[in-house]
């Protein structure tokens, strides 16, 4: 058994515990934490300064676009970003696999235990088998053409197939980028499981021009990637109330981004799903949009937010600590413990993962201390 004893130990089951102790067995299971009070003071313990906390979950990445460090401009807006995006040349096989590998271990230094990861090939697989974070698939749909809607769909079957054994779960990329039909394929293959589903949500504020009148920057990229639009109809509302029918009640539901939803939006999606995630990605909204999210509004509505870090293409550095700390940079007023329900015991909650997220008996969430510098290390 190990002893290991912090000044604050962030339980994300109840309260925080100052001097607290926590025993651990030898395959990394939590068997108490202690008060300092009620722990025998000739058991031996390693000291840490600093705070520790469960480890990351980080329910929004896209692995497969980590060679894309460092290539996209800053700022540029959605639509500026996905033309960017589209416009680079292909790396190498090897080179992806690389920085796959790469980024997969920086996450795991940095703390991170489990990630909900975005998908559009089978490349991320490999290192997926070998790796020691747990990582939940989301093979994601593109197509706005109705007649491709049953061809897509059968490719992303037969992609799921290839991941064998490795938890996944197929779902749609955007309110803009999926048609109807695409939607309601997704919808009923996903009946018939309890997985988590996921989607980009209100990215842009052209996602909701499209939405509600047709007009803007979405809208022209779309015609500029030469997507017949004429079928389409636009419903009045903004993109999220407009498709949140799409989504089963019965699968936890992590909408990703939310840079630009509004009250009525949350209050639409929450009447209609009861189990809805908000996820922030504030380092890749800064870097593509310049814009976070009303946190605040978030905060008021009991909202169950959870944090991601979007990918290398659009990001630093892949850290759940670095997004709380530019979340504590423009709201210093959140306290370090409800931040770290959104990074820890929400995410573990939005992809089902029970073993994760807190530190209680008979868990396995892994150990990141912060130390008295401010920086994460991984300690179980
Ligand atoms: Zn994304």
């Amino acid at each position: 058994m190990r002893y290991i004893q912090a000044d604050w130990i962030y339980t994300l089951s109840g309260e925080p515990v100052k001097n607290g102790i926590i025993a651990v067995k030898e395959n990394g299971e939590i068997e108490n934490v202690f008060s300092f009070e009620n722990f025998s003071k000739n058991t031996q313990v390693e000291k840490h300064n600093g705070s520790i906390c469960p480890g990351f979950i980080n329910v929004h990445c896209h692995l497969e676009l980590s060679h894309m460090k460092g290539k996209v401009a800053e700022k540029t807006t959605l639509p500026g970003f996905i033309t960017s995006l589209q416009s680079q040349r292909k790396a190498s096989s090897e080179e992806i696999q690389t920085e796959i590998e790469k980024a997969d271990s920086e996450m795991w230094q940095n703390g991170i235990v489990a990630v909900g990861d975005i998908c559009n090939s089978d490349e991320t697989i490999i290192q997926k088998k070998n790796s020691k974070i747990f990582y939940h698939s989301f093979i994601e749909l593109f197509g706005f053409n109705p007649a491709l809607a049953e061809e897509i769909f059968n490719r992303a079957l037969s992609l799921s197939e290839k991941f064998g054994t490795l938890s996944n779960s197929i779902v749609p990329h955007a309110p803009y980028s999926v048609s109807k039909e695409l939607f309601e394929k997704i919808k009923s293959c996903a009946q018939n499981f309890n997985k988590t589903l996921t989607i980009h949500n209100q990215e842009t504020v052209s996602e909701n021009d499209l939405y509600k009148s047709k007009t803007g920057a979405m809208a022209l990229m779309l015609e500029q990637f030469k997507l017949d639009l004429s079928a389409w109809k636009n419903t009045g509302l903004n993109s999220l109330p407009s498709v949140i029918d799409f989504f089963p009640q019965t699968n936890p539901l992590i909408l990703v981004h939310n840079t630009y939803t509004e009250e009525n939006d949350i209050d639409v999606a929450t009447s209609k799903h009861k189990k809805l995630y908000w996820c922030l990605c504030p380092n890749a909204n800064l870097y593509i949009e310049n814009r976070l999210p009303d946190i605040n509004l978030f905060r008021r509505k009991n909202l169950k937010i959870t944090i991601g870090t979007d990918s290398l293409a659009s990001n630093h550095q892949l850290s759940i600590w670095e997004e709380i700390k530019t979340l504590q940079k423009y709201f210093p007023e959140i306290k370090l413990n409800e931040l770290l329900t959104w990074a820890c015991k929400n995410g573990a909650e939005a992809l089902q993962l029970n073993q994760f997220g807190t530190i209680e008996k008979g868990k396995l969430p892994g150990l990141n201390l912060i130390n008295s510098k401010g920086e994460i290390e991984k300690i179980l």
